[in-house]
């Protein structure tokens, strides 16, 4: 403890307080229950729609039938596919045994892929291998070089021949290069027409796949790919959503849209939320597996899920923190819904535009000072009330609205015995002492205060000694994580009467 410097005086600090003796059973299996009826009650805090009788519309399993909306809704369908089969025998009746036949699928109440939400793999509907208006193959000269007889011979240098037989291979070029109605008609291309037409196409072909390429690569950055657009009209067409307006900010993680809200099962959804929409593209979760791979509320799941479901858990953890906060009457979104990769919360300004980040609000020194105060507040409750560092705090995500600062962007919040959370929380510390100092607040105060004033640990270094005062923190940071290790495989924390994390040494120590 000495070795530390940290004080044991501070009745308030979860770090300061004594672990309560070991009790008799297994303290594993006490924890796991705790863990899973908290888990449990921050999950019934939400709708989501990932449960049965919340899913929109199209699920095929076994739908909760109390709501009348849904109830509605699954008659509708029930009408419509049977809709659809009439409309089916009609089309077949017809077109009968014409070649050309007439599609009625425009007409079709349900469209093919509504039906196809939870495929994994979707089928690509329109892959017909037998083209019926292909051209008839070029007629090819034998391998003995002429054809006919006599006078008639004609060789496969025929001038005609071979006119022919190129305008017929114009018929390989790509689909997307329109070649008229050559091919229907006799028309004779010379050898240097073709081959000049032939390498324009190819060029034109790579260039096109350069630009495809780039097409599809800017969507999935921008998180809307066709699954997410589903996901995104589903939510309108269930009425939870009235219309989706635009695009408020594209990051490295999420891509954070407005939206006029509709109503949930009932309740009335905010007049304006924001969808946020956390990224699919893979690269970028890698970076963030620290986060999620050492939280031992997610860890379990975090090694059994596929990268797609990892993306998933994000959300779920910004909801579940922000519920944390909620209970704790922090200022930050009100939780709508969760679905998938999708996280609906309430919208943070006014009229469609979003209140301005910390960063870029135009504040007085009066209503500078009064928010670092708030900031300050804010850090000492998330760490001592909701047991979470931010992890990733600066004035980007907080926002000025209502004279109060907001919080947002929890994804990655981490509870303080996280492997790297004080060293999370020392970052979050560094930047809002260093911006507040910079923005004249006179009362902000160092790193180091800053530090303690949120954990209520007094850890001192001489001359501010930075790589010192690292050095104490991750050796607190070690001394937990031995204590998890001794304490049994699961690695959540043995919390103290107020939730801390116990970094008291025990009687075995
Ligand atoms: P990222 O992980 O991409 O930084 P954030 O949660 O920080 O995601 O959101 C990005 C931006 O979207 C924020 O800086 C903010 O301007 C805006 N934003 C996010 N949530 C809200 C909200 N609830 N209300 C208003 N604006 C929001
Ligand atoms: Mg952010």
């Amino acid at each position: 403890m000495d070795q530390t410097g940290v004080s044991t005086e501070t009745p308030k600090s979860p770090w300061g307080s004594v672990a309560p003796a070991a009790p008799s059973c297994s303290l594993a299996d006490v924890m796991s229950e705790q863990l899973a009826r908290q888990l449990d009650e921050e999950n019934n805090a939400f709708p989501t729609l990932t449960d049965p009788g919340a899913d929109l519309l199209l699920s095929g399993e076994d739908p909760d039938t109390t709501s009348d909306l849904m109830l509605a809704q699954m008659l509708q369908m029930q009408y419509d596919r049977e809709f659809d089969t009439q409309l089916r025998l009609e089309e077949r009746k017809f077109n009968g045994d014409s070649k050309v036949s007439i599609s009625f699928e425009n007409y079709r109440m349900v469209h093919p892929y509504e039906d196809s939400d939870s495929s994994e793999d979707e089928v690509d509907w329109q892959d017909t291998r037998d083209d019926p208006y292909r051209a008839e193959k070029p007629q090819t000269t034998p391998r003995k070089g002429f054809t006919g007889k006599g006078k008639n011979i004609t060789t496969k240098h025929d001038e005609v021949m071979c006119g022919r037989k190129n305008t017929a291979r114009m018929d390989n070029f790509a689909p997307e290069v329109h070649v008229g109605d050559g091919l229907g008609m006799d028309l004779k291309l010379s050898n240097q027409v073709f081959n000049s037409l032939k390498r324009h196409c190819q060029s034109e072909q790579r260039r096109s796949a350069r630009l495809h390429d780039k097409k599809e690569h800017s969507t999935a950055e921008q998180a809307v790919d066709p699954r997410t657009r589903l996901l995104m009209y589903k939510m309108v067409n269930a009425g939870v959503l009235d219309n989706i307006n635009g695009c408020i900010s594209t990051g490295k993680e999420s891509v954070v849209f407005h939206a006029d809200g509709g109503s949930l099962e009932e309740q009335p959804v905010p007049d304006e939320v924001v969808l946020k929409v956390f990224k699919t593209t893979l690269n970028e979760f890698k970076n963030r597996d620290r986060y999620i791979k050492d939280d031992y509320r997610f860890k379990e799941r975090f090694s059994k899920l596929n990268p797609r479901k990892v993306i998933r858990l994000w959300a779920e953890k910004e909801m579940h923190n922000l519920s944390r906060m909620k209970k704790a009457e922090i200022p930050c979104p009100d939780v709508v819904l969760l679905k998938k990769h999708i996280l609906v919360m309430s919208f943070i300004g006014t009229d469609h535009v979003p209140a301005p980040k910390l960063k870029d609000a135009m504040l007085g020194s009066d209503d500078m000072r009064s928010a670092y105060c708030q900031v300050l507040h804010m850090m000492q409750q998330l760490y001592q009330q909701c047991n979470l560092v931010h992890a990733d705090l600066s004035e980007y995500n907080m926002l000025w609205h209502d004279s109060k600062v907001w919080l947002i962007d929890v994804s990655q919040s981490v509870e303080p015995t996280h492997p790297h959370g004080l060293e999370f929380l020392f970052r979050d510390c560094r930047n809002v002492s260093t911006f507040f100092q910079k923005r004249g607040v006179s009362e902000a105060m160092n790193v180091y205060d800053l530090f303690n004033a949120v954990t209520g640990l007094n850890i001192t270094v001489c001359e501010e000694d930075e790589a010192a005062f690292i050095a104490q923190i991750v050796a607190l940071e070690k001394r937990n994580e031995d204590h998890v290790q001794r304490r049994g495989k699961k690695t959540f924390p043995v919390a103290t009467d107020d939730g801390g994390p116990p970094l008291k040494p025990d009687a075995d120590d």
